[in-house]
């Protein structure tokens, strides 16, 4: 099997395994007037249209579509839509987030959360928890995005401002193919960056596009609609961010780039053993002391995943109700657990060292060719 194929095969892998039946929908939720109203002209607006396969647009092709000059970060955008809290009965903890906080949304200079979720607030629009980024299908194989549970149909957006840089199949190698595992796909260049490098973001599995090639869509720009195309078991969105070129193999942790519910925080760790070699695969538990709610999650596989050059994490899970915690993991015959907060709109770290155990200092050792961005810099597209 050459190369080429075989990471064909994984990719496969990687992106179908993620596929699961549809999750439950949230109870229903009212919309305000204004949501509402989005939501509908969003409805129904769509036209449907033919998938136009293309080919790969190289950058320069890019820049040749009249790409504006470097622009500064984006306006904050509102949330595409709001959600209230329906008053017949009452929603599961987990089928329901707050508004988001706008983007672009950096607490602290070494945050990017840049792009705001790819699906409306009245739908699920957070990851599947068992199959995060970096989680494993088979061994070497890791998910290089998040998948993201919605019902055929739902209309997907565009994660931030840019230049639609492939729509069709083919995303993976580039050119047209019909059984290209990302099945109908879209991929946007946008227009800004972070630390000097470009930031791209893909839909997967999409049911049908709405968007050409060489188009300019804003923030909350309806692309298309969530689908089962591709390698998948059942419907769902496959959303990828890269830093630096469009390809699979420079992926990054779409929780670390997406803006949180306004009060929930996201917990990264860095997880190595006495001598820093990460470890894979390494199941913590996350315990709420307010309300017992229990969240498990994996550090990444061994595989094609890249951590934040300032956190050089291997776990990240977002969507967590600031508050009080108690972090739980075994290891090697021995449980290790420490209290941490989770604060609000921010990134909370631990690190966790063997038989050290965990420590809940922010990272101390960035690494020396990390320069904190300059906040009046502007990011290049
Ligand atoms: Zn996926």
């Amino acid at each position: 099997m050459s190369r080429v194929s075989l990471w064909g095969s994984l990719v496969f892998v990687s992106i179908c395994a993620g596929c699961q039946l549809p999750a439950k929908t949230p109870a229903q939720l009212n919309l305000t007037g204004a949501a509402a109203t989005a939501s509908q002209a969003g409805i129904s607006s769509v036209v449907p249209t033919d998938v136009i396969p293309t080919k790969l647009m190289s950058d320069q092709e890019i820049t040749g579509l009249a790409v504006p000059d470097p622009v500064e970060l984006p306006s904050p955008v509102p949330d595409p839509l709001r959600i209230v809290f329906p008053t017949p009965a009452p929603v599961p903890v987990s089928a329901w987030r707050p508004p988001l906080y706008p983007t672009p949304w950096a607490p602290t200079p070494y945050d990017h959360f840049f792009f705001s979720r790819p699906i409306a607030a009245d739908e699920i629009n957070w990851p599947l928890a068992d199959y995060r980024y970096g989680g494993v299908f088979l061994p070497g194989v890791v998910h290089s995005g998040i998948d993201i549970p919605v019902r055929l149909g739902t209309p997907v957006m565009a994660a931030g401002p840019g230049r639609v840089t492939w729509a069709g199949y083919g995303l993976y190698r580039g050119v047209e193919d019909p059984t290209d595992p990302y099945g109908l796909a879209v991929s946007i260049k946008h227009d800004f960056g972070y630390q000097g490098e470009t930031l791209y973001t893909v839909y997967g599995h999409l049911g049908r596009i709405d968007v050409l090639p060489g188009q300019h869509v804003e923030a909350g720009e309806m692309i298309g609609l969530s689908g089962e195309t591709g390698k998948v078991t059942g419907p769902h969105l496959h959303f990828e961010v890269r830093v630096g070129r469009n390809n699979y193999f420079v992926s990054r942790n779409p929780e670390l780039w997406l803006a949180p519910p306004q009060g929930w925080g996201i917990l990264a760790a860095r997880l190595s053993n006495n001598t820093g070699e990460l470890i894979n695969s390494q199941q913590v538990t996350i315990i709420s002391k307010e309300t017992g709610q229990t969240w498990y999650v994996n550090s990444y596989g061994e595989g094609t995943v890249n951590s934040d050059p300032y956190y050089r994490e291997n776990l990240v899970i977002g969507d967590l109700p600031a508050g009080d915690y108690i972090v739980w993991l075994p290891y090697e015959g021995s449980t290790y657990n420490t209290e941490m907060r989770i604060n609000p709109g921010m990134v909370s770290f631990i690190t966790f060292r063997g038989k050290n155990g965990i420590s809940t200092a922010p990272p101390s050792d960035p690494q020396v060719d990390f320069t904190p961005p300059d906040s009046t810099q502007t990011p290049t597209p």
